[in-house]
């Protein structure tokens, strides 16, 4: 929309001035809404407008077309586009979930700021403060609790806040005496995850913790903790921040590190997003790269629940031993169906290394008779790390990885890295004409994109269960869960077995402990491709997605069995958690609520089952 498009838009809104504050006194506060009558008038828009050079927009909501015009082209296509995550995150109407059951589905704000700097994003928090606003942020937009989207709201949206400066040798502002310089980058808040690992590794060759998913965003990440594959060995992507530019609810921006607002520095990291204020810019350490990532890929398919008992068993005692260590990141399914998928990633190991290391586990089977069999091939192999997210290099040097012809390409040098299994597509790219080249995710992460949820639960499983007289215990509780639900088990997002140095960095944060004796993160979840209500044809299935939330449910209850007094990662867990302050964040959250409150008193910033929110209506707009 352009300035003379977006004031006459606002011409129609609301005309009526701003009622003092003292006429509004009641005895509940409310967040006004466009249907008040002290809805910002037209020309306190047109200010802000002006404010920020013209970056405030009217928000589209793409699914209207799907709702006004189901069977057209445009609504065809808009369903296409919806699992494209790069459509949905230049669209700020848009999120990456469109919906839980019974929870949320998405809604647009009123008006969007389409920040550039900081000082665009103190604009808007001071506009939405005096105006009593709901406000939202939105970064990567992939929040599964719908947290970056509230209708009726001023949305500040940082998309275009994607530089990124590598440095050689930072120093925290007010650190300098007190801490040794070291690499780093800063980056803009909206930097999304290829953006951060193409600089950092593919063009920079070090290692930036961002998240497994390419189109994360690194700001909402990094303060809800945050897991990419290799953060068994790097530790949380919170763990790696050094210095926050923020702005917080009293309008002023704000440099948070150790040394300098080390409390604000401290809730940052992993307090959960939306909550202490708005990040303009971020710098994280930078770890060095290894030569080589490892990977392990198989199903494995038992022939009765009895062989998959004795399988799961295996595999525990197996994992125990052999892969419980910095190294080995990603997944284990343990499957409703009876198989054991194995996708799995290693820090610095190699194609023959990383053979050795399962080689153990896959004698075992093959002598197991007819008990099991291998669903497909086996792929162990490694790929150069620099190489992980350099796009042109997958579509260069192994187009068979990238492009869904495996015949029509000659297998090309790649068989020392042990990837001649890799012929099926892993890369999906976005198809619009005018994409970037690079605009490219993880094909295992389409099934999540524009998705609408049915259930979802995550459960931290303490290393504990590793020790040997415990393995039973664990063994029977996965197999007693996998028949109500299969689950994964994220190796990755559990720092027992990581390197001291990641264990001490991620135990100086604001997640939950158990995160740090944990050998991983179980996440049971389900969904359907994108719906929304209303929209015949593409309705969530409500009954379905209750029943798939019961079963979940059912699931996570095995484990709890085993573990009572577990967490769950804020950033991925149910909507519906009982006890979040404890679930998330344990004893840290009497810290977090102090924080909180110093910086945000009026509570300018809530976002469902965020710090202080238990002080809100579920919407956000009322103070109980
Ligand atoms: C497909 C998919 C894959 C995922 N994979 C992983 C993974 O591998 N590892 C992992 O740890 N997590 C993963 N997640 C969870 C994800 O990391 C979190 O939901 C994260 O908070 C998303 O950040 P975002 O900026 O993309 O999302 P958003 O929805 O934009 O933001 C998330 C929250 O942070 C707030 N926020 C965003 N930007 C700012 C800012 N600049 N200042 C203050 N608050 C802000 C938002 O208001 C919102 O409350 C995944 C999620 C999805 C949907």
């Amino acid at each position: 929309m352009n300035r003379r498009e977006f004031l006459t838009a606002i011409g129609s809104a609301a005309l009526l001035p701003v009622l003092p504050r003292p006429l509004l006194a009641s005895t509940t506060f409310s967040r006004r809404r466009p249907s008040d009558a002290a809805w910002p008038s037209s020309a306190a828009w047109k200010h802000l407008h002006e404010q920020v050079g013209g970056n405030l927009i009217s928000v589209d909501f793409p699914l209207s077309v799907a709702k006004t015009d189901p069977n057209g082209a445009a609504a065809e296509a808009l369903w296409k586009n919806l699992k494209n995550p790069y459509f949905i995150g230049e669209n700020p109407g848009l999120t990456e979930t469109t919906g839980w059951v019974d929870a949320w589905a998405t809604k647009p704000s009123v008006y969007a700021v389409a920040a550039r700097n900081a000082q665009d994003i103190a604009a808007a928090v001071n506009f939405a403060r005096e105006n009593d606003l709901r406000l939202v942020v939105k970064g990567g937009g992939h929040s599964y609790q719908g947290t970056s989207n509230a209708p009726d709201s001023l949305l500040i949206w940082t998309r275009n806040m994607h530089d990124i400066e590598m440095h050689t040798a930072f120093v925290p502002q007010g650190c300098e005496g007190t801490m040794q310089p070291q690499p780093a980058v800063t980056m803009g808040s909206g930097t999304i995850g290829i953006q951060a690992y193409d600089a950092v590794t593919t063009k920079g060759g070090k290692y930036v913790q961002g998240g497994g998913c390419m189109t994360v965003g690194l700001a909402g990440l990094i303060q809800s903790g945050g897991f990419g594959s290799f953060s068994k060995h790097y530790g949380t992507a919170a763990a790696s921040l050094l210095e926050a530019e923020v702005v917080t609810a009293d309008g002023q921006i704000r440099i948070a590190n150790a040394c300098t607002n080390p409390d604000l520095f401290w809730a940052l990291k992993g307090g959960g997003g939306s909550t202490f204020g708005v990040v303009s810019k971020l710098t994280v350490r930078l770890h060095d790269l290894p030569e080589y990532f490892g990977t392990a890929n198989f199903t494995i398919k038992a022939s009765s629940d009895e062989a998959f008992r004795r399988l799961i068993r295996q595999f525990v005692s197996f994992y125990a031993e052999n892969i419980f260590n910095h190294r080995w990141g990603e997944q284990a399914h343990v499957n409703a169906d009876n198989t054991l998928e194995i996708s799995m990633l290693a820090w610095g190991l190699d194609h023959t290394q990383s053979k050795q290391a399962w080689q153990p586990f896959l004698d075992w089977v093959a002598q197991s008779g007819d008990a099991f069999s291998i669903k497909g091939r086996v792929n162990i192999g490694a790929i150069p790390a620099r190489h992980f997210w350099d796009v042109q290099w997958w579509k260069e040097n192994w187009p068979e990885v990238v492009f869904p012809n495996p015949n029509g390409n000659p297998l090309i040098g790649m068989l020392d890295y042990g990837l001649a299994h890799l012929l099926q597509p892993i890369l999906n790219f976005d198809p619009r004409p005018d994409a970037r080249p690079s605009n490219a995710w993880w094909k295992g992460t389409t099934g999540e994109c524009g998705w609408f949820i049915w259930g979802y639960e995550s459960l931290w499983m303490p290393q504990s269960l590793l020790e040997s007289g415990q393995q039973q215990r664990l063994a029977d509780a996965l197999l007693a869960a996998s028949r109500f639900n299969s689950l994964s088990l994220h190796f990755n997002k559990g720092l027992g077995g990581s390197p001291p140095d990641a264990i001490a960095a991620s135990k100086d944060t604001a997640t939950h402990p158990a995160v740090l004796t944990a050998f991983a993160l179980v996440i049971v979840a389900n969904g359907q491709d994108p719906a929304y209500p209303g929209i015949p044809g593409h309705e969530p299935e409500v009954a379905n997605g209750r029943a798939a939330a019961e079963r979940i449910d059912r699931c996570v209850k095995e484990l709890r069995a085993i573990v009572p007094q577990g967490g769950a990662y804020v950033s991925e867990s149910n909507y519906f958690e009982k006890g979040w302050q404890q679930s998330y964040w344990g004893d840290n959250y009497a810290r977090l609520a102090e924080i909180k409150n110093k910086y945000d008193p009026d509570g300018l910033f809530i976002v469902h089952n965020g710090v202080g929110s238990e002080g809100w209506s579920a919407d956000g707009f009322t103070k109980l």
